[in-house]
């Protein structure tokens, strides 16, 4: 696993508090780093490759063999958007040529405006980024290989009521064209296996994601959909006491880095109440959430 996350696979951060100017995604990891080592975190850059939730203190093994023991565990693996797996995407992506996996990330960029923008899925996701983008865009060519949507019916609806929205059904993006900045797609047609060109200035893959849960062996319960559920909503506790989850390994909803940062926050906060509890030290929540109760009362 690359070390830094998914914001080392984009340029430009733009939507994240505190940064008027932007930021790219390498800067602002290198910051975090900085910023958690300042307070003695320890970076261990090995991926963890199996864990033991039944001792106790927990174990966790590497992919260097090291062994860590450890009194609680924050699961903060995130989730890797799904590509189509071209050669060309993948290049365009890294340059920021105009190709990318999230719309509400990348979206608003001066370059995709007045631009015919390809959307790649067939799901809500996709749906909603093709609304999003028919605000910016001149039109939004949804490409999808089915010839039905898998989106629930108020989605689909509302991306059928969009003008600027048309849809290309039974077609599979197979070639990404372009040098520095994408000019087309190059679609196939999956019932009778016709390709041809279709002109964009941008492409958005929108065909999901996959939360990194293998590690874990099935000793953490997962929802249906593979993320990490957690017992509780506006909680990150999950099924084993005292390991808690934060970031896209468990949120299938907002998958942004300020919801990651915040779920981080609140899954740190419950892991010191946990350590307290257990007689491992005092804790400022616990302490704070001790004084806001006994001033209500
Ligand atoms: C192309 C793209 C552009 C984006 N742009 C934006 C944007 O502009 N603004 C925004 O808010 N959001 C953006 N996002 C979404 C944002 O990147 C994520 O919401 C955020 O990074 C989630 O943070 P996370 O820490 O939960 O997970 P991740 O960023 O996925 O980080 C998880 C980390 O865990 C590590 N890991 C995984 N498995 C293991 C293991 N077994 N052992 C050890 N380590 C492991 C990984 O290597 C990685 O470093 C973008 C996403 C993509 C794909």
């Amino acid at each position: 696993m690359i070390p830094g996350g998914q914001l080392m696979f984009t340029t430009e951060v733009e939507n994240y508090p505190g940064f008027p100017e932007g930021v790219t995604g390498m800067q602002m990891m290198a910051d975090f780093r900085e910023q958690a080592v300042r307070f003695e975190t320890r970076v261990i850059t090995e991926d963890v490759t199996e864990v033991d939730f039944s001792v106790r203190p927990f174990l966790l093994t590497t992919s260097g063999g090291t062994e860590i023991e450890s009194d609680t565990v924050i699961i903060a693996t995130g989730a890797n958007a799904k590509w189509i797996g071209l050669d060309n995407e993948e290049r365009l992506a890294q340059s920021g040529g105009g190709v990318s996996a999230c719309a509400v990330c990348d979206g608003a960029l001066p370059h995709f405006r007045n631009q015919v923008i390809a959307i790649v899925g067939g799901g809500d996701t996709a749906m909603e980024d093709a609304l999003y983008m028919a605000k910016f865009a001149k039109e939004v060519v949804v490409v999808h290989r089915r010839d039905t949507l898998r989106a629930s019916n108020i989605m689909r609806d509302r991306a059928f009521a969009e003008e600027k929205i048309r849809f290309e059904w039974n077609q599979n993006v197979v070639d990404v064209l372009g040098d520095d900045v994408i000019t087309a797609v190059r679609l196939k047609d999956t019932v009778t296996g016709e390709e041809r060109e279709l002109e964009v200035g941008g492409l958005f893959v929108a065909i999901g994601h996959d939360p990194n849960t293998g590690f874990l062996g099935g000793q953490v319960a997962l929802k249906d959909n593979g993320f990490v559920e957690t017992a509780t909503s506006w909680r990150t506790a999950t099924s084993i006491p005292g390991v808690f989850a934060a970031g896209d390994v468990m949120d299938d909803f907002y998958k942004q880095a300020v919801t990651a940062a915040g779920t981080g926050c609140m899954a740190a906060l419950e892991a010191e109440r946990w350590l307290a509890e257990g007689g491992h030290g005092d804790s400022g929540a616990q302490a704070d959430s001790a004084q806001a109760e006994s001033e209500s009362a």
